[in-house]
């Protein structure tokens, strides 16, 4: 079957999943504390998240990732892991990871190689107790420091994912990457996007990462690497500890030139851009027809949509988010 290529010849080869929207915890930069998820009945089943996905490994997506929300609070969410990773075995998938809080690694960790993951991006905005509890609202370090050391036992390869928070972690940032280096992980550095009703100013939160970087720069020496994951990351490397550093940086530069990515949410909307708010119905097309004609003449419509960029703006003139839903909606 054809390849999905998009107007702007940009192939799409990685399709990210947000199996659910809910979370166990409240991070302030994601969710207010009071969030109204999505009535449990509008979610696809995991069935029907399979079928999907399914449709676009035949149509060449090669890369996997599950996030939300928190995908291991889904409801057997393990069994939607363990079905996809059949397809690794086939050699049509060629990665199926997780975006995690890390909460519930500890406990699936395990499962999870025998599925078949190999790699597991972990948000971690502080290595201090007490702040750790302030930014995610209802998190205890503890757990995810845990849930950290089983996944490296069972041999998960990790790369830490930390939000650059004005005022917060910034005096944080060199002791993480310290920590990084002698847990050997990865670490990436996200800049805060407007994305949906928070309870803060963002413009008091955004940090931007040229000013992280140049700052690093005076207590590591940074390689510029080749190294690219066809995302929004760009990446150095850390002379002292010889892991990795990525800087997403979707406000200060824009990096959709060569996007290769679309985003499917738990109730079958497919966003073909995180800062654009068209999206694509396949829920009613994947239920109206057993057979998947008309799921993939909707994926064909939907990727010939898809848009040559975001605009995301934050500053004091812009207040509103540029798009109403949250980050948990689509997965990060
Ligand atoms: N719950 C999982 C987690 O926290 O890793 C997966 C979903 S979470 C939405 C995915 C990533 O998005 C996390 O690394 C989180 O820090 C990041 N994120 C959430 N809201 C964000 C925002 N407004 N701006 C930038 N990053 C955000
Ligand atoms: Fe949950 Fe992840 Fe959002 Fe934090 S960033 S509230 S852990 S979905």
């Amino acid at each position: 079957m054809n390849a999905l290529v998009d107007p702007y010849g940009r192939n799409v080869s990685y399709l990210r999943v947000s199996v659910t929207d809910r979370c166990n915890y409240r991070c302030v930069y994601c969710m207010s504390e009071n969030m109204t998820f999505l009535p449990k009945n509008d979610l696809l089943t995991l069935e029907e998240l399979e079928r999907i996905c399914r449709a676009f490994i035949q149509r060449g997506v090669n890369k996997l990732r599950l996030t939300g929300g928190e995908p291991l609070v889904r409801r057997d969410v393990m069994t939607l892991i363990r079905n996809l990773g059949k397809h690794l075995k086939t050699g049509d998938l060629k990665e199926l990871t997780l975006t995690t809080n890390g909460s519930l690694l500890a406990k699936y960790a395990s499962e999870l190689i025998d599925c078949g993951v190999r790699r597991v991006n972990v948000s971690l905005d502080s290595l201090k107790e007490d702040k750790f509890a302030s930014v995610t609202r209802w998190g205890k370090l503890s757990d995810v420091l845990e849930g950290l050391d089983v996944a490296r036992q069972v041999g998960l390869e990790i790369k830490i994912n930390a939000v650059a928070l004005r005022g917060f972690n910034e005096n944080e940032f060199d002791q993480m990457i310290a920590w990084c280096g002698e847990q050997d992980f990865d670490l990436t550095f996200i800049e805060t996007m407007p994305m949906g009703e928070i309870d803060q100013d963002r413009m008091d939160q955004y940090l931007p990462l040229n000013v992280v970087r140049e700052s690093l720069e005076k207590s590591w020496t940074l390689d510029e690497i080749g190294y690219k994951s066809g995302g929004p990351a760009r990446y150095v490397s850390v002379r002292e500890t010889g892991k990795k550093i990525g800087f997403i940086t979707p406000l200060s530069h824009n990096f959709c030139e060569d996007c290769n990515r679309v985003r499917l949410t738990c109730t079958g909307k497919l966003y073909m851009c995180l800062g654009q708010d068209d999206w694509a119905d396949l829920k009613t097309p994947l239920r109206q027809d057993p057979t998947d004609k008309t799921i993939m003449d909707a994926i064909d419509e939907a990727i010939g949509r898809k848009p040559k960029g975001h605009d995301f703006i934050i500053d004091r003139t812009q207040t509103n988010p540029a798009v109403d839903r949250h980050m948990s909606v689509t997965g990060g």
